[in-house]
């Protein structure tokens, strides 16, 4: 009977950093955005698993500009990044359009 020795078996269990980054539409620099996916933890059958839906949270490094997104099973970074493109769009369209409601009025 021989033993065998386990090596190499064991290592540090570090969770694998799912955080990517992108570049900043508020202060413009490349790389300063992260993107950092929450999925809530269950207890199901006495075990902990993750379901599939969370928040996704996204910060500037640089501004500090903040924004979250639900997340759904498929969801990647990029989709609370785009998420984050798509609700700045829609603020700055109400911008114009109220800029332009304004400059019109003024006549
Ligand atoms: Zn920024």
């Amino acid at each position: 009977m021989t033993h065998r020795k386990a090596t190499g078996i064991r290592k540090p269990r570090r969770k694998p950093r799912l955080a990517k980054v992108f570049n900043c539409l508020m202060c413009e620099r490349n790389d300063v955005v992260r993107v950092e996916m929450r999925r809530k933890k269950k207890m199901i059958g006495g075990k902990k698993r993750t379901v599939k839906e969370g928040t996704g949270k996204l910060e500037c490094s640089s501004c500090h500009a903040k924004f979250q997104h639900p997340i759904g099973h498929l969801s990647a970074e990029v989709d609370v990044f785009s998420a984050w493109v798509d609700a700045l769009d829609a603020k700055k369209e109400a911008n114009d359009a109220a800029v332009a409601t304004s400059t019109t009025t003024g006549n």
